[in-house]
């Protein structure tokens, strides 16, 4: 590993004196903040809140919890998954709280160097690169790591008889196992991500590609997202690393000198704790994986989820609320478009929903069984049924928590609605301050993105 790539976190400022205030409690201020100026409001009925003072604590976290469990300097470069928040403002933030980023396609690559993540912080993975993608991030010096013998093909025709500027690893599956959501989970016999280790064969045909190229240092695993017990995804890890200490052992020198344990840290979407920490995985790495933590290898982590979702609240206007079938309905302005897996498989990912009044005030009044709406035109767009809230009215407004991750900035464009705004905000001695991470999609940036210069393609 580059001997820069750890972040040199002695410039990072402060924790803010808004981490004072328990996050539940910044929310309620930021929503009340939001709908006092117009944040949301009839003219941007949705918006997304990032809490950037929790944002900063959870980088903090997982610096922290790495450096309890490894000698120091020993290089551990942690690389956001940048899927999960593809937001420019957001890659930068975190770089400056010593955290890269993990990039999978084209455009989050251009979003990571956009805010200004270098190379040597940054890691390509993905399925499916192309050519043209793997040569531009060996010409970068990007941390490549290759999914299967076609793609390491590649990058030995790139490469030649030259050794790559870029560390590249290669990604294997463990095949450990699947946890909860079949579609997260990486690791299963027959997941498309890596080289199935426990296939016939398999095992060493990884071996003899090490060692048929001295230029191959990492080997990359990620098993899973959401829903994987924390002893599986240490099992995972383990696999790579006996791997890593097989290969070394081959090639008689320490060959692979990194191994990227991919992220996968699941949130509780149940309730406000951060359980699991960092902390407690980074223990359990060192009870089940004690040699991988000693030093003797550099670590990669690529968290996404677990960084991110507990800050992002979206809040919208109730624009009516009915009843059908003495069933009441809230019809509000976030959906599909920005909670796209809870209204598509809600028994997968229900979000918490909180009631507000149209001031911005938690709402009073007792519980009432009702759904609570998206703008979409279908049935199924739906946040919650039957959710147990305070009887909502119309100019109301919901709070949908936990959608700082795969959800607010994950945009889907059904019903050509329009992307909504995204704004961060701090909570400090001197109040509320927003700023605008994401201003909302405009109608003539709808049209352009929807063939607008070409009115006559079809006649
Ligand atoms: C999605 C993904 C991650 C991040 O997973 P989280 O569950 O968001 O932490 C990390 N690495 C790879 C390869 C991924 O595909």
């Amino acid at each position: 590993m580059p001997s820069d790539s750890s972040p040199d976190t002695s410039a990072i400022p402060p924790v803010d004196p808004g981490a004072d205030i328990p996050a539940p409690e910044r929310r309620e201020q930021a929503v009340r903040a939001a709908v006092e100026r117009g944040v949301v409001g009839p003219e941007a009925p949705v918006a997304g809140l990032l809490d950037t003072v929790g944002i900063r604590a959870s980088a903090a976290a997982l610096r922290a919890a790495f450096d309890a469990v490894t000698p120091p300097g020993t290089p551990v470069l942690h690389a956001f998954a940048v899927k999960a928040t593809p937001l420019v403002p957001v890659l930068r933030l975190l770089y400056a709280h010593g955290v890269g980023a993990e990039v999978a396609s084209p455009g989050e690559l251009a979003l990571a160097r956009a805010a200004g993540v270098p190379p040597a912080h940054t890691v390509l993975d993905s399925p499916a690169k192309t050519p043209a993608e793997l040569r531009e991030a060996l010409a970068l010096g990007i941390a490549v790591n290759a999914d299967n013998p076609q793609e390491l093909a590649r990058i030995d025709a790139l490469v030649g008889p030259a050794v790559p500027a870029s560390p590249v690893g290669l990604r294997v599956n463990p095949q450990i196992g699947g946890g909860a959501i079949g579609a997260l989970s990486t690791a299963t016999a027959t997941s498309k991500f890596g080289v199935a280790l426990r296939d016939p064969g398999a095992r060493d045909w990884v071996v003899r590609a090490f060692l048929d190229r001295p230029w191959l240092t990492r080997l990359h695993t990620h098993s899973g997202s959401q829903g994987l017990p924390l002893e599986l995804m240490a099992r995972g890890v383990a696999a790579a690393y006996e791997l890593a200490e097989e290969i070394n052992a081959a090639a008689g020198r320490r060959q692979v000198d990194t191994v990227d344990i991919g992220g996968g840290l699941p949130v509780d979407f149940t309730s406000d704790a951060q359980s699991p920490t960092y902390a407690d995985y980074a223990r359990l790495l060192k009870q089940e994986v004690p040699g991988l933590l000693d030093g003797r290898y550099g670590l990669v982590t690529e968290f996404g989820r677990s960084l991110l979702a507990k800050h992002g609240t979206v809040l919208a206007r109730v624009e009516y609320a009915k009843t059908s079938g003495a069933r009441p309905i809230a019809v509000t302005h976030a959906g599909v478009q920005i909670a796209t897996r809870t209204v598509y498989v809600p028994e997968a990912w229900p979000l918490r929903l909180a009631a507000y009044d149209a001031k911005g005030l938690p709402k009073p009044g007792p519980p009432v069984a009702q759904d609570v709406a998206g703008p979409a035109c279908f049935a199924g767009d739906l946040l919650a049924e039957n959710r147990l809230l305070p009887l909502l009215a119309q100019g109301d407004h919901v709070a949908v928590l936990d959608t700082g991750a795969y959800a607010m900035a994950a945009h889907y464009a059904y019903n050509s609605l329009v992307r909504a705004g995204i704004h961060g905000f701090a909570t400090g001695s001197d109040g509320v301050r927003f700023s605008v991470v994401r201003p909302p999609q405009t109608l003539a940036e709808i049209v352009t993105e929807s063939g607008g210069a070409h009115p006559d393609a079809l006649l």
